[in-house]
């Protein structure tokens, strides 16, 4: 799942990996009022804005009541624990299945792959920034061992205050 903003359109057309990206995606939602007012200019208009920080408890709820256990990756050390504690406020009885900082650094893409594997995850959410996030997770699609993977950009910053 790819959260597209105007800087990520601009991105996309110098960038064609990221774009890639982005195409490839089985779910792009509008991370803002101009892409939502762009998709009705263009007649394929999108029914509202999603931001990454608007879908995290979103997800959240649902991996609570499905049993799905939510992995968190990014942002600094310690601030996907806390945005755990606060998703585990808002979703009762949601599972995490591990946190992790490390880095969107290739050399330790087989690190963090284990790590998500070991904790067996169905959901992982990835916090390193566009286009980082989305090139991270598109280089290692084929081998994550997850369902869904999701870029979130500050929305761990932003749960842990
Ligand atoms: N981040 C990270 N490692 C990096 C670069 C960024 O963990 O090498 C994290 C950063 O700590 C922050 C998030 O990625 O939590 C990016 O947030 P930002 O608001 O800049 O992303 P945007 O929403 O603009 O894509």
């Amino acid at each position: 799942m790819v959260t597209v903003n105007p800087e990520f359109v601009m991105e996309a057309q110098r960038n064609a990996p990221f774009r890639e990206c982005i195409n490839q995606a089985v779910l792009v939602v509008a991370d803002g009022m101009g892409i939502v007012w762009a998709t009705r200019f263009v007649g394929n208009p999108t029914p509202e804005r999603v931001t990454g920080t608007d879908a995290l408890p979103e997800v959240a709820r649902r991996c609570a009541a499905k049993g799905y256990r939510l992995y968190l990756l990014g942002a600094a050390p310690g601030v996907a624990e806390a945005a755990a504690a606060r998703l585990q406020e808002i979703a009762p009885g949601l599972q995490i299945a591990g946190t992790y900082a490390g880095s969107p650094a290739p050399v330790e893409e087989d690190e963090i792959i284990e790590r998500i594997r070991a904790a067996s995850a169905d959901i992982v959410c990835v916090a390193y920034g566009a286009p980082a996030q989305e090139l991270w997770i598109y280089r290692n699609l084929a081998r994550l061992p997850v369902a869904v993977a999701i870029g979130v950009g500050g929305a761990f910053d932003f749960l842990s205050g």
